[in-house]
């Protein structure tokens, strides 16, 4: 059992690893006005001191559903290749497989889904991305809400993607066993998160991009993701690496592509990219 929080042992707050429960050594680093305690078994870093209750973390306000509306259109080749990763495993019975997207934004991922052959529907946290997510994909029901709270409903999917969510969680193992619930016996989980053992985190330390209190509470390493997954009944079938955004254009984005390939060959690229399926 994964214990949250953090344990309070003689009166004194003892930290514990939030994913491992290993209770020593671990280091704290300092990022900005806040922390983050790192684990040196599983090596994950989870911000301290730890929220309470969740964090109002929902993109609102047109400017900005406009601008990541955008941006996610020019990323549909890269939401295609992480598709492709799910089809490659259901081979040709994916058309007309049913998929679901957590945080699934303006719903451009959804739509290259549904041009794919899926049928794909979404949870979102933004009541304004839901509402775009749904003009942008009339055949799909997308939920305004949290994963996290999730009960699930009608037929169970084939198939579920979240890129760039788990991060965010309060309670990142209530996240996957909601995901776990939602899918039928042997359907697949495709996971994309930021990478603490990347060379780009191994190099910047405190100054890595992806460290953002605000936003992101929990970073994993392969081994985090590993115990997070198989903890709540997961199998892990295949765990690599990315880099890039998707939003490179021209040489950038070439030369993206040959990074991320060579960084993805040593596993040390910025995110992680996770396939793992709920047993039969
Ligand atoms: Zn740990």
């Amino acid at each position: 059992m994964i214990r949250v929080g953090y344990a309070r042992n003689g009166g004194a707050n003892r930290m514990i690893c939030r994913i491992c429960t290993n209770g020593k050594g671990l280091k704290t680093l300092r990022v900005r006005r806040a922390q983050y305690v790192r684990c040196p078994i599983c090596r994950c870093m989870s911000v301290n001191p730890y929220p309470r209750r969740e964090l109002n973390q929902a993109f609102q306000g047109l400017e900005i559903v406009e601008r990541l509306e955008k941006e996610d259109i020019k990323r549909k080749g890269y939401f295609g290749r992480r598709l492709a990763r799910l089809e490659s495993r259901l081979g040709e019975d994916y058309r007309g497989a049913r998929l679901f997207e957590v945080g699934c934004g303006a719903g451009i991922l959804l739509q290259e889904a549904w041009q794919r052959g899926w049928q794909a529907d979404a949870i979102e946290l933004s009541v304004e991305l839901a509402a775009r997510a749904r003009i942008n994909n009339p055949a799909a029901t997308v939920i305004t809400g949290d994963i996290q709270h999730q009960e699930p409903t009608g037929t169970p999917y084939d198939a579920i993607i979240s890129l760039d969510v788990l991060e965010h969680v309060l309670v990142p193992m209530t996240m996957i066993e909601n995901c776990r619930e939602l899918l039928k016996p042997g359907g697949l989980l495709l996971l994309q998160t930021p990478n603490t053992r990347s060379l780009r985190s191994r190099v910047k330390g405190a100054k890595w991009d992806m460290l953002d209190p605000d936003q992101h509470l929990n970073l994993f390493s392969p081994d985090a993701l590993h115990v997070l997954l198989t903890t709540v009944g997961f199998e892990v079938l295949e765990m690599t690496t990315a880099s890039g955004t998707g939003l490179e254009r021209g040489p950038a984005s070439w030369s993206a592509r040959v990074k991320e390939s060579l960084l993805g060959l040593l596993n040390l690229g910025n995110a992680m990219v996770v396939v793992a399926r709920r047993p039969l």
